[in-house]
């Protein structure tokens, strides 16, 4: 019985690694623009978890920026994450995380688990969306992704902000469905843009979210091992 059990299992896990390699290696990367980007995300661990493809991607040429030359990506994190620990914890966590891979973070310090599109926010990252010359907006979509309501007003603040600078573009990262989330990554990937981890930069993506001690709970250690968020983004123009 016992052995019928463990074959069982080494059998499904054989078929899940076989269709997820089969159809993620499928899936072509379109590349991207070389821009100065905003990545705007609502918790610290946020651009990790779900924004690792656009992070490697966006801060690859990173190593030939000279000293003093500005960021390929500053990431806005709009909470400091106290519903989810100690926000002095998970920002120090999230500086060294977001800085090891050659962008730069700022605080907005709103309140966690209650994050919306009011005017002050939206004033905050215009701010900084000028100081720092900034040309694109990343963010959530407006299904927030993992449909968290913070996330899902991360979309709205952003979609303010690129209309009110004017020249603003904006793109979303497509929510996608827990057999793809989990499984095969996002089918027919039809975005505008797809970027896609190398091997490499996938694994490296997952021992990002090391820098994350304080949220490194049993589910979160699933999470890494089996989300394609960690291998391949879709985002799709919203705006510009
Ligand atoms: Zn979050």
């Amino acid at each position: 019985m016992l052995i019928e059990v463990v074959s069982g299992a080494l059998l499904l896990a054989l078929v899940y690694l076989a269709v997820r390699v089969a159809v993620l290696s499928g899936v072509a990367g379109t590349g991207m623009v070389k821009e100065r980007y905003l990545l705007v995300v609502a918790h610290p661990d946020d651009e990790c978890m779900f924004f690792g493809p656009f992070l490697s991607k966006a801060t690859e040429h990173r190593k030939s920026v000279k000293i003093g030359e500005v960021e390929p990506v500053v990431v806005v994190m709009c909470t400091s994450g106290g519903r989810g620990g100690d926000r002095c914890v998970r920002k120090r966590e999230a500086k060294k995380a977001v800085e090891e891979i050659g962008a730069a973070v700022v605080f907005l310090e709103e309140e966690d688990g209650e994050l919306d599109a009011k005017k002050s926010t939206v004033e905050k990252i215009k701010k900084i969306h000028r100081e720092t010359g900034r040309t694109r907006i990343v963010t959530f979509d407006a299904g927030g992704v993992s449909g968290h309501p913070d996330h899902k007003a991360c979309f709205e603040i952003s979609r303010k902000v690129c209309r009110e600078v004017g020249d603003g573009y904006l793109y979303a990262l497509s929510s996608i469905s827990l057999v793809e989330k989990y499984w095969v990554g996002p089918l027919g990937a039809k975005g505008e843009v797809v970027l896609k981890n190398s091997i490499r930069q996938s694994v490296a993506c997952r021992r990002q979210m090391g820098q994350y001690k304080s949220q490194l709970l049993w589910f979160r250690y699933a999470y890494i091992a089996f989300s394609t968020y960690m291998d391949v983004n879709v985002f799709r123009k919203v705006m510009g």
